[in-house]
């Protein structure tokens, strides 16, 4: 079927929830939902429990706003108003990375609520350099192993991590691959269809996912171009941490007239960045990947590393006119950083556009008017 499988990425997108009991009707294994970036999925699959990354609902928060502050990010807010709406009770499971004040605060509520049987809260380190750092992290790493061991009452050897890290490592590749098709064509692919196919691998069985994006590849080979203006604006977007992005904002983007050659957001290329070395020791292959700074995390404080230098980089070489910012409401790590980048950009006359992704009250026509000014801006660069 023509965009079968694009097809599919989307369904799987747009209903997590229905894939994910499927998958646990099918297969009896359970599932764990991996909440905050970074956490090392390979050693939840290791355990033969399915990681599923935590996604937020489409629909806007209620009940939830009596246990989690409003001010809270789309994604905190969404997870914990699925919780007590009793959404998430299909999950076996919930690991945390503290990764920021507002998943800190999760233990909390989830302490408070009807409980997943695993509850795990990981501390990763929030800065890369030192050997300390290094031992502090194979250790909380080791410590993550053991609970899952623990829980799954399987005990996970080193051809077991193995055996995962090639499974994710192919899921990595085959993403790359896909971006690279879109970079030499990005005409070739909505840029929400590129959420669509990321967003598939983090919730689907990840040998199930390869299967799919083969057949994505194979679509890609032989499709028509879905943009049909002849000289598209080149942009590129970053940000976007922990979360799907509204897709009517990328459908905006693309109505006037830029294209999205590349990006630095989650639900994108930071996803399958960093492929993990096949060794006697995965736990430290996992560290040694996690404790790498490229691409930069706000999550992650380095001093030595500059994002702004990152995404200027990305731009040069996919020759784009403009970045647009993707900056997901209340979420302090990227805030952080925002003022600093938007300073350089302006210092490199690059120039670049702030967007506020809400999770549920969007206005679309101050986007749109916003977007349209940007676009009239950088055509003329
Ligand atoms: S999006 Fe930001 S605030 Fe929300 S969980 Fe991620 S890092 Fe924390």
């Amino acid at each position: 079927m023509k965009n079968g499988a694009i097809n599919r990425c989307r369904e799987i997108s747009e209903n997590p929830y229905r894939y994910t009991k499927d998958w646990k009707e099918k297969t009896c294994k359970k599932v764990i939902s991996c909440f905050g970036m970074h956490i090392p999925e390979e050693i939840v699959h290791a355990s033969g429990i399915t990681p599923v990354i935590a996604w937020r609902s489409d629909e806007p928060v209620t009940i939830g706003h009596s246990h989690v502050a409003t001010f809270n990010c789309g994604l905190t807010r969404s997870f914990i108003d699925d919780l007590v709406k009793d959404k998430l009770s299909f999950l076996d499971g919930i690991a945390i990375n503290r990764i920021c004040l507002q998943t800190q605060g999760m233990p909390f509520i989830l302490e408070q609520n009807p409980k997943a049987p695993y509850l795990e809260y990981l501390s990763l380190p929030a800065l890369y350099q030192s050997a300390s750092i290094k031992d502090y992290l194979i250790e909380e790493m080791k410590r993550f192993k053991e609970g899952l061991e623990k829980f799954s009452g399987k005990k996970i050897t080193t051809d077991d991590l193995n055996n995962s890290i090639i499974i994710y490592n192919k899921n990595r590749k085959l993403l790359k691959k896909i971006y690279e098709i879109r970079r030499k064509n990005p005409k070739i692919l909505k840029a929400k269809e590129m959420m669509y196919i990321v967003h598939s691998s983090m919730v689907m069985d990840k040998e199930d996912n390869n299967e799919l994006l083969n057949h994505v590849i194979d679509e890609l080979e032989n499709r028509d171009l879905v943009t049909t203006s002849e000289n598209p604006i080149r942009v590129i977007t970053y940000g976007g941490l922990c979360q799907t992005v509204n897709t009517r904002i990328l459908d905006l983007i693309e109505e006037l007239n830029m294209v999205i050659v590349d990006d630095d957001i989650f639900v994108g290329s930071k996803y399958f960045a960093k492929p993990v070395k096949i060794t006697d020791n995965p736990i430290e292959a996992l560290g040694d990947e996690y404790l790498k700074n490229t691409p930069p995390c706000p999550t992650k404080g380095d001093y030595k590393t500059d994002w702004t230098d990152f995404l200027i980089d990305m731009a040069r070489k996919n020759n784009a006119k403009g970045i647009i910012s993707l900056l997901i409401k209340y979420c302090p790590p990227h805030m952080c950083y925002y003022p600093d980048i938007k300073n350089k950009l302006s210092e490199k006359g690059i120039p670049e556009l702030l967007i506020e992704v809400e999770h549920e009250v969007i206005s679309f026509e101050q986007i749109k008017t916003r977007l349209q000014t940007f676009a009239e801006i950088i055509q003329g660069v």
